[in-house]
């Protein structure tokens, strides 16, 4: 999987470079994309995404019943792998900030009207100045081990909501005035009763369900036997390198940190 950081050769910008070559308009119909190069209609809301290389990208707000690509659009999840991991994280962009737009044009605080400021990306409102800022859930991801060499076990885990008897790393989101290594061993403690220490960042992944970034780490088991969360997690198993179960599909962080367990050895 790439997640190297200069294949992202995509830079979030408030205004387009002089030197665009190309522009790209992802079109975004409710929550799902249709991607082309020229807007369908140049009165819908545009909000400038940033520079991938040379190609200045655009999020299209498309009013409810417009439908730009015939029925050709996609939501990410099915545009999840058919696409550059760059690619895809442009057009979860798209998605986040024309969400963003839909559902910050009043005030939150006194109900008035915004409008996006100049110099920064933000709703002002236009009577209380309060601002609001895009919207960004960090939440965590780890992979936590269990002894050493051949006989090292990943822990992994079914989540209640997986469609599929597909196992994965354990996630959830960072709560307020918690660090991420806390947030590390607080989650695995409620999802699986497992204590853990020596959490260790990896890499990260934005997640636009609906504007998550998802922070990829490490953690080595401390003490305590599986005890699932029967809300969260149908079941969860210590596994060795030679006996996953189904795992989570390339291009997500979950089976990065996974491969990267299996193949470090
Ligand atoms: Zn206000």
């Amino acid at each position: 999987m790439e997640m190297n950081p200069h294949e992202s050769a995509f830079r979030p910008l408030m205004t387009p470079a002089e030197h665009a070559l190309e522009h790209r308009f992802i079109h975004v119909v409710g929550s799902k994309v249709f991607i082309d190069n020229q807007p369908a209609e140049e009165r819908w809301h545009q909000h400038f995404l940033g520079m991938h290389g040379d190609v200045a990208c655009w999020g299209i707000d498309v009013p409810d019943g417009e439908d730009p690509g015939y029925g050709a659009e996609m939501d990410l999840r099915a545009l999840f792998g058919r696409v550059s991991e760059t690619e895809w994280a442009v057009a979860g962009r798209a998605v986040q900030l024309v969400e963003w737009g839909r559902t910050h044009r009043f005030c939150g605080r006194c109900g008035e009207q915004t409008k996006l400021a100049d110099t920064e990306r933000a709703y002002v409102c236009q009577a209380c100045t309060l601002m609001a800022f895009p919207r960004l859930a960090p939440a965590i991801i780890t992979l936590v081990t269990r002894g050493e060499g051949d006989a090292q076990e990943a822990l992994l885990a079914r989540g209640a909501n997986f469609p599929v008897p597909m196992y994965s790393t354990l996630a959830g989101f960072v709560e307020a005035g918690e660090n991420l290594e806390q947030a590390v061993a607080r989650e695995v403690e409620e999802e699986v009763g497992v204590v853990v220490s020596n959490v260790r960042y990896v890499a990260s992944q934005p997640w636009p369900f609906p504007h998550s970034l998802m922070l990829g780490f490490t953690a080595q088991w401390v003490s305590g036997d599986i005890v699932c969360d029967p809300v969260e997690i149908m079941d969860a198993n210590w596994y060795k390198r030679d006996e996953l179960p189904m795992i989570p599909p390339a291009m997500s962080i979950a089976r990065r940190l996974i491969d990267d367990w299996v193949y470090q050895r």
